[in-house]
């Protein structure tokens, strides 16, 4: 079968790849000159790179895992301790660690939490272990059902006090979907915590060893070529043609050189949801699993890299600022071997909730993150010679991940449509890793899945 996939995100990659291993023929288009969608990257003037977002890979990945020793790169995975960081705001300049030991699951979780003495009290963590005992025993039900709530309804319901927010879970809200935890849903703080308590790595974290396009989507690419398949760069998706029957007749394209009609026997989306929205047939709306897509839309965050004259950590691993302003941020010149400076930071930070920011100016936002770190790391940033910002790049992106606030879980569709020859993937459809990496590996596969199964229900034409 000839599928034409749009987007060579890693949705779109992994349904190309999973395609040309089953004997098909997916040919991606993808509307920029770079790879991976929000996991592209670019080298400025300097060879220095700078990606769309800062990114860090779970032991709880395990479709990522798996595609990775496919491809036979899982070793550029540099695997950190198993521990979460957090910047302490009372002692600046020091950290608080949640330690997980070499013990099997839910144990070295429990110690992890038990032994840290800094951020949540006895009382707190009594309340809260309580309150998390439905979800370790009713599992994946039960998390789906706190959709309805958001993560502050959901500490409410359970009498947990809200300090827990103030003290660790602004943080991981932030870093799961860029919002505060008043917004996001229950179900994906909770599907976190699930299986970073029931799998003994899963809340172990990696960084790539250099930039995804390179090290990550390339060696994507050249397994889909190597099969017969194809990815062509700067090929928008225009719009959708549909024949007399409301099915695709072909993908009309955009970009250098003017339109092209592509022709295949399944069409793929794999578009970021907002992208989709703006290109889906008029017809399809009145279909609810379409119509329901009005209700998903892009979240919007922003990725700061400060380049400084000498180091200002000497951590290897991500770490949580617990800042109003910043998320979760990395010394890359210490944790990504092709980053590595072994006498200057870089900083690379994710500043979220972004939507008052998205709009101001990049020295308006890396005048705020600096004074964020001057709180965070004060030492570095007074005396006689404090430490000198050499260089600044800000990426934003105004709709990145849809936004998984209570309620979406029920607007996300599946890969198969009601249209019988068009499937989609990304992050936002059907699978239960929310908006990560591994959620749009995993929705690739999926679809392809989909795709392989519908030419076994109707044999297809070649065209
Ligand atoms: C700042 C930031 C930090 C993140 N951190 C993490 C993390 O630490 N861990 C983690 O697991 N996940 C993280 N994520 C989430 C992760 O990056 C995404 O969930 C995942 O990459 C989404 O992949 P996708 O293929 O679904 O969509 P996308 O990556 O958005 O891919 C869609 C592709 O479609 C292309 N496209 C758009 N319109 C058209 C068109 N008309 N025609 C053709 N192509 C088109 C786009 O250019 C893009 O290449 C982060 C995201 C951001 C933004």
């Amino acid at each position: 079968m000839r599928v034409a996939i749009a987007g060579a995100g890693l949705a779109g990659l992994s349904c190309a790849k999973y395609l040309a291993d089953a004997g098909h023929t997916p040919v991606v288009y993808e509307a920029r000159n770079v790879l991976g969608g929000k996991v592209a990257a670019w080298k400025d003037q300097d060879g220095d790179w700078y990606e769309t977002g800062l990114h860090v890979f779970f032991g709880a990945y395990p479709n990522m895992l798996q595609l990775l020793a496919e491809l036979g790169i899982a070793d550029r995975l540099q695997w950190k301790d198993h521990t979460m960081i957090f910047n302490r705001r009372e002692v600046p300049g020091t950290y608080s660690r949640f330690d997980f030991p070499n013990l099997p699951a839910p144990i070295n979780g429990v110690a992890a939490i038990l032994n840290n003495k800094d951020l949540l009290t006895w009382p707190e963590k009594v309340a809260f272990g309580l309150g998390l005992v439905p979800a370790m025993v009713r599992g994946q039900s039960y998390v789906e059902a706190c959709d309805q709530y958001s993560w502050t309804e959901w500490l409410r319901l359970h009498n947990i006090p809200e300090r827990v927010n103030d003290e660790v879970f602004i943080a991981m809200s932030k870093a799961l979907n860029f919002i505060n935890p008043d917004e996001i849903s229950a179900t994906v703080v909770l599907t976190a915590l699930n299986r970073f308590l029931q799998e003994k790595h899963g809340s172990r974290m990696a960084f790539l060893d250099g930039a995804p396009p390179e090290r990550l989507c390339q060696p994507l690419v050249d397994s889909i070529k190597a099969r017969g398949g194809e990815v062509t760069m700067n090929r928008p998706l225009a719009s959708i043609q549909l024949d007399g029957d409301g099915r695709v007749a072909g993908f009309d394209m955009g970009g250098p050189g003017g339109g092209q009609q592509v022709r295949a026997d399944a069409y793929v989306s794999a578009l970021p949801v907002d992208a989709l929205k703006l290109l889906l047939p008029k017809p399809w709306w009145q279909l609810p699993s379409f119509a329901r897509l009005k209700g998903l839309g892009g979240v919007p965050v922003i990725n700061v890299h400060l380049w400084f004259d000498r180091k200002l950590t000497h951590m290897d691993h991500l770490l949580f600022s617990r800042s109003p302003l910043l998320s979760v941020y990395a010394d890359m010149s210490i944790t990504c071997k092709g980053y590595e400076d072994p006498d200057r930071s870089m900083l690379e930070l994710v500043f979220a909730p972004a939507k008052d920011w998205i709009g101001r100016s990049d020295e308006d936002i890396i005048q705020a993150t600096m004074a964020e770190l001057k709180n965070l790391f004060p030492d570095h940033f007074s005396g006689e010679h404090p430490a000198q910002l050499r260089k600044s790049k800000v990426v934003k992106t105004p709709l990145s991940v849809y936004k998984t606030v209570p309620g979406c879980q029920e607007l996300r569709p599946s890969q198969a449509t009601p249209i019988a020859n068009f499937f989609l993937a990304g992050d936002y459809t059907q699978q239960p890793y929310m908006a990560s990496m591994e959620g749009a590996v995993l929705s690739g596969k999926l679809c392809a899945a989909a795709i392989n199964q519908s030419r076994m229900a109707t044999p297809s034409k070649t065209h």
